[in-house]
């Protein structure tokens, strides 16, 4: 029997292993995550407000529940397996790991600059998150992407605005209580060249405790996103401001005594501006955070395009083409690898594997079993409000993944 491994269980992961079971059910498909649970991004990326885009996950489970893929949470790859061993495993490998560093912005440290990245794995309680930042004061959103726009809508609502979503009493507390006066998203590019999704722009339109005025607006045209821009513009249900600029480059964070920033200049299309700003979260991409040489591995790979690194190993999502993409993209793009793989496996002469023979004894591996009682007891623990309560550090997981083994 073939056996591949997936190692990362984000949707590029899961899409890849939903591709090759469909056409080879028989097939072995092991997929590994560093985290006990699931899901990559989709858990701790997408915006704890947008449950319906969450729902994709029910389509995963079925890789799991019903095509036989087997998860192996708690695995970090370049630790407790190495890249070679598991080639030697596996008739094929697939590298699914995403990237979760943020991108310089290239401005210098200051206390008061917060990658989006960051930022949002500790409001979404990624169990591996720093603490929850101090936000406050006049804040600078830095991007023109849907994540700019999720850190801005996220920051803008009102707690009222926050029901049925994940997020945890934590950070449900924190948003109430930071001391914020105003938003700007501010982005390099003209508007027409902005990367926001119109209906991302339209949902503002729906935020019940803002002042919004879009500035440096070109005529539409046409133009789907400027018209969703405008309709923004003039939008007062409430007092806090929030301001749309563009085609401002950053040139310099100017910072007080303490070293805590407290303007940006920038290079607008009024010349140069100093804009007050005590926090600034920078939301313009995403890069590898330096592990398993993910920029070695693409700039030498066999056939980048169709994400053949070399026999037998692969690269699909976020870690093969960057930081771009939604997950409808990736599903694309993981079928279209999951065929590739499928063709060059049955091409190979057959050879005896290991598989997850491989991983080390007493290592505590989360099973499937195990992350849905974790899964079950998180739904049980939503507090009022919200439809979850995520469990937020790694030895609370594999605990509770034990006991509730040991109590059976
Ligand atoms: C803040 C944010 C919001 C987003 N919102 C949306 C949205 O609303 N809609 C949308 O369509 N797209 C959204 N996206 C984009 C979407 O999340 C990505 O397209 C998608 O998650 C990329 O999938 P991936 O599987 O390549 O990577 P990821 O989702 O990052 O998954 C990678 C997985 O690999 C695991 N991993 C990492 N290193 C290792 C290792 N060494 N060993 C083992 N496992 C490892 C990680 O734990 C993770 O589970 C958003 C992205 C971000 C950053």
């Amino acid at each position: 029997m073939r056996k591949v491994a997936i190692i990362g269980s984000g949707p590029s992961g899961c899409f890849t292993a939903q591709g090759i079971l469909k056409a080879r059910p028989d097939w072995t498909v092991d997929v590994y995550d560093t985290l006990p649970v699931p899901y990559g991004l989709v858990r701790y990326g997408v915006a704890a407000d947008h449950q319906g885009t969450k729902a994709i996950t029910r389509q995963f489970e079925r890789v799991f529940e019903r095509q036989g893929a087997r998860f192996f949470g708690n695995v970090t790859l370049g630790r407790d397996v190495t890249l070679e061993a598991l080639r030697a495993a596996y008739d094929a490998v697939v590298l699914a790991t995403g990237l979760s560093g943020d991108r310089d912005h290239g401005l210098g440290r200051a206390e008061g600059v917060i990658g989006a990245g960051e930022l949002t794995r500790a409001l979404y309680d990624h169990p591996d998150s720093g603490r929850l930042p101090d936000v406050r004061g006049d804040v600078i959103v830095l991007g023109n992407g849907n994540v700019a726009v999720d850190v801005l809508r996220l920051l803008a609502k009102t707690e009222a605005e926050l029901q049925d979503s994940d997020l945890g009493a934590e950070a449900s507390a924190w948003l109430a209580a930071q001391p914020i006066d105003s938003l700007t998203i501010l982005g390099r590019s003209p508007a027409t060249a902005a990367r926001f999704d119109p209906v991302m722009i339209r949902e503002l339109g729906k935020l019940r405790g803002v002042r919004i005025r879009v500035a440096d607006l070109p005529e539409a045209d046409g133009d789907r996103l400027i018209e969703a821009l405008a309709g923004l513009d003039g939008l007062a249900t409430g007092s806090r401001p929030v301001t749309f600029r563009f085609g401002c480059r950053p040139a310099e964070i100017e910072t007080d005594a303490a070293g805590r920033i407290r303007a940006l200049r920038v290079e607008g299309p009024q010349g140069s501006e100093v804009l007050a700003c005590d926090t600034l979260i920078t939301a313009i991409g995403f890069c590898c955070d330096g592990s398993l040489g993910r920029d070695h591995l693409m700039a030498t790979a066999e056939d980048p395009e169709s994400g053949r690194i070399a026999a037998g190993l692969y690269a699909v999502g976020w870690f093969r083409r960057g930081p771009r993409g939604t997950i409808p993209e990736n599903r694309a793009e993981s079928l279209a690898i999951a065929q590739r793989i499928v063709e060059d496996v049955e091409a190979a002469a057959p050879r005896a594997r290991a598989g997850a023979g491989i991983l080390p004894a007493g290592h505590q591996i989360v099973d499937w079993t195990g992350w849905k009682r974790l899964d079950a007891h998180e739904l049980a623990a939503a507090i009022a409000g919200r439809c979850r309560t995520k469990i937020t550090t790694r030895a609370e997981m594999l605990t509770l993944c034990r006991e509730k083994e040991d109590a059976r």
